[in-house]
């Protein structure tokens, strides 16, 4: 298949455009490095042993994106580039809900120009809202906190309604839990432009010395030890599900699909701190600081669905999630070079 990867230099989109080239399909990236390096995609070049055709623009240039769906011959879209920082989207939302909504609309706007049926979209366990209970199921009421939150359930919405209107499309609802991890080789991975919005790079910076102290938000939450608990898949695992839902959208007739991705298993923040200290040989000095506003004390999935339609369920264990973050840490200190 000949499948277009928005935002297929950032730290998810460039795992599965790995596991896409390894699975034999023909991958063409779209992305503007707004919050990504061009270096990543040499590094995808020698781990996937072929060339990356990349185009540098916005996916909101409607009409660039059809013609490179018409012209590279693109049979479905992987659409991931959305920015993604909860603080700057309460500072800004304005930006978010045109950059991410307008970016749906216009992946969508382009899918129907060309007759492309196949979509796999980028959504997060945040829609799930402030509320849910644990284990989250994809069947409950979306929500929000925040705008980046609400360009989430928004563009599910619209991506609903199109399904409702042209119900030959075939779309796929990705909604993650916390991605972690990185590529075993170490040459790819997570690299925030800034400060660390993120538990694990964080804990990441501060095992490498370039940070100081963690800042755990809070410890007296109703959970094992009072810290948060989430529910942390590997990069990896999380890439699979995306191969996966895609193959399972090209051989069935449903319009409109929803799959939790996560692995059902709750770890605390001490727990994962304790986790890397032991992965990586190194301390994570930390002091406990007053609850980050917006935060819920629990979240994991209910991964059935995704386990019983899919045949997918995540195999990386925590343990994995530290040793090879701090691979690619160690080697990458700085994260990607920045030319
Ligand atoms: N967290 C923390 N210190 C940090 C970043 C995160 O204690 O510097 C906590 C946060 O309160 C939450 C957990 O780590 O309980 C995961 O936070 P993250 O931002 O990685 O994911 P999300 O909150 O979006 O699930």
């Amino acid at each position: 298949m000949r499948v277009l990867v928005t935002g297929g230099a950032g730290y998810i989109g460039s795992h599965t455009v790995l596991q896409l080239l390894g699975a034999g399909h023909d991958v063409v990236v779209v992305d503007d490095f707004s919050n990504s390096r061009p270096a990543v995609v040499g590094r995808l070049e020698e781990l996937g042993g072929r060339p990356v055709p990349l185009l540098a623009f916005d996916v909101n240039d409607t009409d660039r994106l059809a013609a490179t769906m018409s012209d590279e011959g693109v049979e479905a879209v992987v659409h991931f580039a959305a920015f993604k920082a909860v603080g700057e989207s309460v500072a800004k939302p304005l930006e978010y809900y045109r950059n991410n909504v307008g970016a749906t609309m216009s992946v969508l706007e382009a899918m129907l120009r060309t007759e492309v049926a196949h979509l796999v979209f980028s959504s997060s366990a945040t829609v799930y809202g402030p509320d849910a209970p644990v284990p989250m199921t994809e069947d409950l009421p979306t929500s929000a906190t925040n705008p980046y939150g609400w360009t989430k359930v928004f563009s599910e919405q619209l991506l609903r309604d199109a399904t409702v209107a042209h119900p030959w499309l075939r779309v796929a609802l990705l909604r993650y839990f916390n991605p972690v991890g990185a590529h075993p080789s170490g040459r790819i991975g997570e690299d925030p432009a800034d400060v660390p919005n993120n538990l694990m790079p964080y804990i990441a910076q501060v095992a490498v010395g370039r940070r100081e102290r963690l800042a755990v938000f809070g410890d007296d939450y109703d959970t094992v030890d009072g810290t948060g608990v989430r529910d942390y898949i590997h990069v990896e695992d999380l890439a699979a599900g995306h191969l996966a839902a895609l193959e399972w959208i090209q051989e069935h007739d449903r319009a409109l699909s929803v799959w939790n991705l996560g692995t059902g298993h709750g770890t605390s923040v001490l727990e994962l701190v304790h986790a890397f200290e032991e992965a990586s040989g190194r301390p994570v000095p930390y002091d406990v600081v007053a609850r980050r506003a917006g935060d819920v004390a629990s979240s994991w999935a209910d991964p059935t669905r995704a386990e019983q339609e899919l045949g997918w369920s995540a195999s990386r264990t925590v343990a994995q999630m530290c040793e090879d973050t701090w691979r690619w840490q160690q080697a990458n200190p700085e994260g990607y070079p920045a030319v």
